[in-house]
């Protein structure tokens, strides 16, 4: 009798906590932003961890909805466009040397920065790399500077014909130097030509402009390639540039995106820090 009775007590529990009806707020308590006006207590603590995810995401440049009915593949893809925006904006908004700093204290950083940058450029219908190698190309025994070089291509494409000196913050390959290239180890006046292409990233264009004027021959070439947007006033950087050391030969703009500037080293720096050289970070839109 008494074991008969024990097995009906549990077949009743059982079936209490099965039949009883759970609120349907409830199921969505995993949602974040859902609200549970049942459970406020609880919901105070989800609704702080959903700001905290939502600021997060804030800061690598995606939203929280943007990643949520994805599948994992598109999940991580949208995660590491995040993260090579929040990088990209980091080295535009900090000096060369905080941007080293940034590098030497996350080396992954910069591997994920050229793979988003990669993915970037790729849909340019134009690089400007490859108008400079092509610019280059006829020329011979050139000594050239690729300041901010990426993946080198300037060395790969001109390397044997010239003498070409790849700078970049961290190295990846053995023909790269990596140091900051508003100081390269690279004696004075031994360059004919220097280039910056897309590389302007830090606050401090000037000491970079002064260290391709130290390393520059006179009458040396100096290359820059920039995104149309970043220059609030192009004749304001040219008179800072000019300011010095150097004079204006050739722009070229290229697909109204990119503007393509040729000076000459003629004289010397009047101003080691003129107006009109700030540009304006370059931020990549969300995919
Ligand atoms: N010039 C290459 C790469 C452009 S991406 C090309 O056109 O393909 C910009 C590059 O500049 C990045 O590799 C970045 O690491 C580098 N860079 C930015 N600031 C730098 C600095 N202060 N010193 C050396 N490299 C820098």
């Amino acid at each position: 009798m008494a074991r008969v009775r024990r097995r009906t007590k549990v077949a009743k529990n059982k079936e209490s906590v099965e039949d009883k009806p759970k609120p349907v707020e409830a199921k969505a308590q995993n949602l974040p932003g859902v609200q549970n006006p049942i459970k406020k207590k609880k919901n105070k603590g989800q609704k702080k961890k959903f700001l905290k995810l939502e600021a997060k995401a804030a800061e690598l440049g995606v939203t929280l909805d943007s990643l949520l009915p994805k599948t994992e593949d598109e999940m991580l893809k949208r995660l590491e466009g995040g993260h090579f925006r929040y990088i990209n904006e980091q080295l535009y908004m900090k000096t060369s040397k905080e941007a080293k700093k940034m590098f030497e204290e996350d080396p992954s950083a910069f591997d994920q920065y050229h793979a988003g940058y990669r993915d970037q450029a790729k849909k340019w219908p134009l690089n400007p790399v490859n108008v400079i190698i092509q610019q280059l190309n006829k020329r011979k025994e050139l000594v050239i500077a690729d300041m901010g070089c990426g993946d080198a291509k300037v060395a790969e494409c001109l390397g044997h014909n010239n003498t070409v000196h790849s700078f970049d913050l961290v190295s990846k390959k053995p023909n790269v130097v990596a140091c900051d290239m508003s100081h390269v180890p690279l004696e004075k006046g031994t360059c004919d030509v220097v280039i910056f292409c897309l590389s302007l990233m830090g606050t401090n264009t000037n000491e970079f402009l002064r260290e391709a004027h130290r390393i520059l021959k006179t009458d040396g070439v100096l290359k820059i390639a920039e995104v149309c947007s970043r220059f609030g006033n192009v004749r304001a950087f040219m008179r800072g540039v000019g300011k010095m050391g150097f004079e204006f030969v050739r722009s070229k703009t290229m697909q109204d995106y990119f503007v393509l500037f040729d000076f000459k080293k003629v004289g010397k720096i009047e101003h080691k820090r003129p107006t009109g050289l700030e540009l304006k970070p370059c931020m990549y839109k969300k995919r």
